[in-house]
């Protein structure tokens, strides 16, 4: 999804557009989705253009521990400043940046290519850990039995297991 800057002027305009799987060259391989559903609106300002994009996705993955499948829905906004590669602030004393300013990207040329703002974004939106549940047992490191589902003897034998570790932090629910 490619906008001319042409086609931009200060008032927003909007764009609707899907974004495939196979668009997406720097998401992990092992997300997989439906196209995301994306918006995007671009309004020229004076020395950037400003993105406001909102997208929703059902992303599908497996949990870190057990391996079983489940999915993430996202449903995210952001706002970003694009800024002419060619023509990037000085970055000295002068240029003061709030907490609140949106964050910063560049575009080069005289398009604005608009899905790899998107998939930026959704690479950040992300979790770094993906879990099943709050409380996933994972699989058992020796015989790979899903603990969720069963138990199995190996965790008695052996202190291998690195999430005994995590359940001994856990007090047990149960009376
Ligand atoms: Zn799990
Ligand atoms: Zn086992």
């Amino acid at each position: 999804m490619k906008v001319r800057l042409l086609e931009i002027d200060d008032t927003p305009t909007q764009f609707e557009f899907q974004i495939t799987r196979d668009q997406l060259q720097n998401l992990d391989q092992r997300f997989r989705f439906d196209p995301l559903e994306c918006q995007a609106y671009l309004a020229r300002n004076l020395e950037f253009i400003e993105l406001k994009g909102h997208y929703r996705v059902k992303v599908k993955s497996e949990c870190d521990f057990c391996l079983e499948p489940l999915f993430l829905e996202l449903d995210e906004e952001f706002t970003l400043d694009l800024v002419s590669e060619g023509n990037q602030p000085e970055l000295n004393g002068d240029v003061e940046l709030s907490m609140d300013s949106p964050e910063m990207d560049y575009y080069s040329g005289e398009e604005i290519q608009l899905i790899k703002y998107f998939e930026d974004q959704l690479i950040l939106d992300l979790p770094l850990n993906i879990s099943c549940s709050d409380d996933c047992k994972g699989l058992c490191s020796t015989c790979g039995t899903n603990l969720n589902q069963k138990r199995c003897d190996c965790h008695e034998k052996t202190d291998n297991n690195p999430f005994s570790i995590l359940k001994d932090l856990k007090p047990d629910s149960k009376p």
